[in-house]
């Protein structure tokens, strides 16, 4: 069977379940080698990844275009540019390998407690398409940092970047170390029943629930990268109209608003509605100019992923019952390209259901901040929180009344740009990644202590029988 797919429509041939059930058994063999405890033998991998991005840097830039086809910029900035960023882990490795000496009290400084910093085993990537070579190749480098051995299942609605990855893989990474399997939903069903030492989901909560239940049956611990409808408030004391319009069109437009961390529907008063649609018009002329009201042609405009999520979008936007406010209903399905739009809406609409994965922005009025926060609460935990305000009060109440993921003030996108960890609460997910983030989720934090021969001095007390004497000093 082979997956067609992107904007390339291209094929890739899938790995084989004999393959599948072979690679799980060459690599846990392999680790219990203890191949990767050495700190040098894991700086060679990343350094082999360094040069498996920069030696094939055309051929990178090709396999996401033809999958995703995000403009240029985006695609250096937000996948290349990032997985370099994730490498010089090499630098901070031997600080973040290195064992930690807990505080304990006096009478067990003898006994050395130390936390070693151990790799867990052969770990199960399985990774979504909308940031392919990001989000597969950064959690591969954590992995790897932290001495395991890797299983990669990257998704099958990136398959050029797939193939890519299993053809130049071997070339540049150790094949005891890392592998990468291309498949789809049988090919993950069957690594699902494998066992692994922690298996590492990003992608959406639906089969992030698959994943979970697979993995309770023989208790593996499990990463859940999620997402979910992220919102953004907008406090109408000392609104900068242009301002909060750049930050969330930017925000929203990356990607065609394929991000996980992409804010999803406004919240904001009635008040403010006109400035921030007024600006966000200049917005629009600004990042797109001589378009002609019709951005979504301009090169720097990013297109869906394939026809099947074309048609899912376009579905939500013709069952809406809300008005556009903002753009007009206008679409390519021949590049799969959607315009922005802004639907003033409820909370019932069908913009409102699942995350949008799309440029398009529901607008909720609610009376002030207090009534946001109520409607936000009464929803799924969203992996991003996105609140502009000048107010330390109303950030106060945010950080107080409010979980999310992260929780962001006067921008969007833009925590992913900073050393923090990602990861979502509640129905976005657990766990984290990002740099050191990555590598201690990767990692066993595993205590030891070694007890000398003089403690049997203060030992003898815990040695039956309890004689009346023990029991006093006790
Ligand atoms: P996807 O469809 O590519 O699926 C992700 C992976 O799951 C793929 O490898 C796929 O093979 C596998 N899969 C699909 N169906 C399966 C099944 N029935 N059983 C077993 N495995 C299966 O990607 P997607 O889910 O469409 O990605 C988009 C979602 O990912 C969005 O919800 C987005 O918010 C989320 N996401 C989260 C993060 C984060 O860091 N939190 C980052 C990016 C994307």
């Amino acid at each position: 069977t082979n997956a067609v797919n992107g904007h390339s429509g291209v094929q890739f041939e899938h790995t084989s379940m004999k393959d599948v059930d072979k690679i799980h058994a060459e690599l846990t063999e392999s680790f219990d080698t203890g191949i990767m405890y050495p700190l040098e033998k894991r700086k060679h991998e990343l350094a082999g990844m360094a040069r498996m991005l920069s030696e094939n840097a055309d051929r990178w830039k090709e396999a996401i275009t033809a999958d995703v086809h995000k403009p240029d910029f985006q695609a250096l900035l937000h996948e290349i540019s990032i997985v370099h960023a994730a490498i010089s882990a090499i630098n901070d490795l031997d600080e973040w390998a290195k064992p930690l000496v807990p505080t304990v009290s006096d009478r067990y400084h003898s006994y050395k407690p130390v936390l070693y910093k151990v790799p867990k085993g052969v770990i199960l990537l399985i990774t979504p398409w909308n940031y392919p070579i990001a989000l597969t190749l950064g959690n591969v480098i954590s992995a790897l940092a932290a001495g395991n051995c890797v299983v990669v299942k990257p998704s099958e609605l990136a398959p050029t970047v797939s193939a890519l990855m299993a053809e130049l893989g071997p070339k540049y990474l150790d094949s005891k170390v890392v592998r990468f399997i291309n498949g789809g939903v049988k090919e993950t069903t069957r690594l699902l029943e494998l066992k692994f030492a922690h298996i590492f989901y990003t992608g959406n909560g639906a089969v992030g629930r698959i994943v979970a239940a697979a993995a309770a049956k023989s208790l593996t611990p499990v990463t859940l990268e999620l997402g979910g409808k992220s919102p953004v408030v907008v406090d109408p004391e000392n609104f900068d109209p242009l301002l909060v319009a750049r930050r969330i069109l930017w925000g929203k437009l990356n990607n065609a608003g394929q991000t996980c961390v992409s804010p999803d529907y406004i919240l904001c008063p009635e008040s403010i509605q006109p400035a921030l649609l007024e600006a966000m018009g200049q917005a629009m002329k600004e990042f797109f100019p001589d378009t002609n009201g019709v951005a979504f042609k301009h090169k720097d405009f990013g297109r869906i992923v394939n026809e099947r999520h074309f048609q899912r979008v376009q579905s939500l936007i013709d069952r809406s019952h809300g008005e556009v406010v903002f753009g007009e209903k206008k679409s390519d399905p021949a590049t799969y390209s959607v315009a922005p739009l802004v639907i003033k809406t409820d909370g019932n609409d069908s913009l409102m259901g699942e995350e949008l994965f799309a440029p398009v922005f529901p607008l909720i009025s609610v009376k002030d901040v207090d009534d946001a926060i109520k409607f936000i609460n009464s929803r799924d935990h969203p992996l991003a929180l996105y609140v502009f305000t000048q107010s330390p009060e109303v950030k106060q109440k945010f950080i107080a009344r409010t979980r999310s993921g992260s929780l962001v003030f006067n921008d969007t996108w833009e925590q992913l740009s900073v050393e923090v960890p990602l990861g979502g609460f509640g129905e976005s997910g657990y766990g984290q990644s990002v740099g050191r983030f990555g590598f201690d989720q990767f990692t066993h934090f595993r205590p030891s202590i070694d007890v000398p021969m003089e403690a049997e001095e203060s030992l003898w007390l815990r040695y039956p029988p309890y004689t009346p004497a023990k029991m006093a000093i006790a």
